[in-house]
């Protein structure tokens, strides 16, 4: 934060007439924003989180759960009950379009006004497909459910594809719980290398452990999905923006995310924000991770602060260059990547579940 080390908690606004805010998405970002606003209420501002569903579920903690080592209700935030508490009026709907001019954002529950628009909308899977046995992980809660029939379907196989770092989880957490007595479980990577955004140590790491819990890797592109035999298919792919942002007048980056400055504002839009999966950052593109999202949120909150106040000195984001990374290895295992260390352990997995707890109690 480094434009200006004064802090704002609450606007004190210069008019009185009531300004409405639109917080577009229940991401971890607007999760955030929602926490500060409980502890530093906005008065005179009519604030609304706009999401198509009311649960928000971690995707740190996604393995875990999927390995029974929690229950729902410590993996999630339960929207509305937030919003409650922090004086936001919850909408479930679901956004379809932007009216620049109007200041409108299109729902299927109609257009709603906005002075100040925050977009944390999250990224899709880079595939659409027809078919019943496909499900992308994202959005997670349909992910989940679809895991949830799963586990009463004793024979039924599961296919994922992609062997990114989400898909390399899923996968080996998948296999670990599924494949007893029989293999029931593979993960479909085009490409020879796992997780290539990370050091070929965590990549063997994985595919050892890949053998362990009975994880079938094939290298091959799968194309069409329809020749898949799985009765289950999982869609672990690199995130597309949403499309309707395509519909828009906002300024994209060629992918389609919204591209936005150093103070996280819509390019061009004084009084548009977008943080977490769906943007790019222009002045220095990141990847799309939970930890950058979860890193926009203290900026998103002062400078949304600071736009209501008035203020023309924004605060500015700084994207670290690496991250800690910690992948739930099927079971109570993880592996830590922190350059230049690469290691798994039972230990890593305390340390992952102690810092996942803490981030859903804060
Ligand atoms: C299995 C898995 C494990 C992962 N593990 C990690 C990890 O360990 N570390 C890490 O850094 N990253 C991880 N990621 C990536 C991480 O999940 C994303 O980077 C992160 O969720 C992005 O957060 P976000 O706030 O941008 O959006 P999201 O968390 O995707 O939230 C977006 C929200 O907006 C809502 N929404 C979307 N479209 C609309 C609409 N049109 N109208 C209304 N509401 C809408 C969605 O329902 C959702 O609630 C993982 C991903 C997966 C799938």
């Amino acid at each position: 934060m480094s434009t200006s080390q004064r802090t704002v908690l609450a606007p004190n606004l210069k008019n009185s007439q009531t300004k409405r805010l639109i917080l577009l998405g229940g991401g971890h970002v607007h999760v955030q924003v929602l926490k500060h606003l409980i502890k530093n209420p906005l008065p005179n501002i009519e604030t609304v989180l706009i999401s198509e569903e009311p649960e928000q579920l971690y995707s740190g903690m996604l393995p875990g759960l999927m390995g029974g080592f929690y229950i729902a209700e410590q993996c999630q935030f339960d929207l509305p009950e937030i919003c409650a508490r922090a004086g936001v009026r919850f909408l479930r709907a679901t956004a379809n379009g932007l009216d620049l001019v109007d200041k409108t954002v299109a729902t299927n529950c109609g257009p709603q006004p906005y002075d100040l628009l925050s977009i944390n909308v999250g990224s899709r899977p880079a595939l659409e497909v027809d078919d019943p046995r496909v499900t992308p992980l994202k959005p997670l809660h349909f992910f989940y459910d679809r895991w949830l029939k799963i586990l009463n379907e004793p024979n039924s196989r599961v296919a994922i594809l992609g062997g990114g770092a989400a898909g390399v989880e899923v996968a080996l957490m998948a296999a670990a719980r599924l494949n007893v007595g029989s293999k029931r479980v593979t993960l479909y990577e085009k490409s020879n290398a796992l997780m290539r955004n990370l050091p070929p140590r965590a990549a063997q790491i994985a595919r050892d452990r890949a053998q362990e819990v009975g994880l079938k890797i094939v290298t091959e592109f799968v194309e069409p999905i329809s020749k898949l035999s799985e009765e289950n298919i999982f869609l672990a792919l690199p995130p597309q923006a949403p499309v309707w942002f395509r519909s828009t007048l906002l300024k994209l980056s060629p992918a389609g995310f919204v591209a936005v400055d150093k103070n996280l504002r819509a390019l061009g839009h004084e009084n548009i924000f977008a943080a977490g999966d769906c943007i790019e950052f222009t002045p220095s593109p990141h990847a799309h991770a939970g930890v950058y999202a979860v890193r926009h949120a203290p900026i998103l909150i002062q400078n949304i602060l600071r736009v209501l106040a008035g203020d023309q000195i924004l605060c500015d984001f700084h994207p670290q260059s690496d991250f800690l990374h910690l992948l739930t290895l099927g079971g109570r295992k993880a592996l830590l990547v922190r350059r230049p260390f690469v290691f798994a352990s039972n230990l890593n997995w305390r340390f992952k579940d102690f810092i996942d707890r803490k981030y859903m109690q804060t």
